[in-house]
């Protein structure tokens, strides 16, 4: 299965990704991960993704987008994977759908989820993660609303959107997920 997780910083997707991958036994990409992890190569690249993760902005599509095609071709990807955070721009979505389609495939699903902001932010107060600071908290909350929401009416125009509500306990939110998709236990 492919399938991509959508939602604002907060839902609970990497905590939903851990559990769907092993459950499908498929590779749970983070974007978000593999940035943090590029931030310190000491390359070009490295520093900016680093000033963009301290900025609480997102990192260019050409960047996240050679990071994913990269990772893509690995082996560990062949039977399927989840991305956790990726697509975030529109113009990441068309550019996925074009690779896929080059390897005569697609995304199975891209599943959003949605809480209230109230909730994403206690989730964030508690996680204390480096760029979790009020600040860039705010920059990233804006940048969903405008730039990533709109990747939700991408796949629901194409008919490929599962909305799950991500309020609640993680296994709350599990059972929602695995009932949208239509798997058994
Ligand atoms: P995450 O771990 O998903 O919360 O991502 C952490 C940070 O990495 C985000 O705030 C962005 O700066 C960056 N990032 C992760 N995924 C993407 C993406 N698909 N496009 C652009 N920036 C991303």
């Amino acid at each position: 299965m492919r399938i991509a997780f959508i939602g604002p910083p907060g839902a609970g997707k990497g905590t939903q990704a851990e559990r769907l991958s092993d459950r499908l036994g498929i590779t749970s990409l983070s974007t978000g991960e593999v940035l943090r992890e590029a931030q310190h190569s000491g390359t070009p690249a490295g520093r900016e993704i680093a000033a963009r993760l301290a900025a609480g902005q997102l990192v260019s599509d050409d960047l996240v987008l050679r990071i994913v095609a990269d990772r893509l071709a690995e082996a560990d990807c062949q039977h399927g994977y989840l991305f956790d955070g990726f697509p975030r721009t529109v113009a990441q979505a068309e550019e996925l759908a074009g690779l896929l389609e080059d390897q005569g495939s697609s995304l199975d699903a891209a599943v959003l989820f949605e809480a209230a902001e109230e909730v994403l932010l206690e989730r964030l107060a508690s996680r204390g993660r480096e760029d979790d600071t009020v600040e860039q908290i705010r920059q990233r909350l804006a940048d969903y609303a405008q730039i990533t929401r709109p990747v939700a009416a991408y796949y629901a125009d194409r008919g490929m959107l599962l909305r799950i509500d991500a309020a609640g306990e993680p296994d709350v939110v599990y059972r929602r997920l695995i009932e949208g998709l239509k798997l058994e236990d």
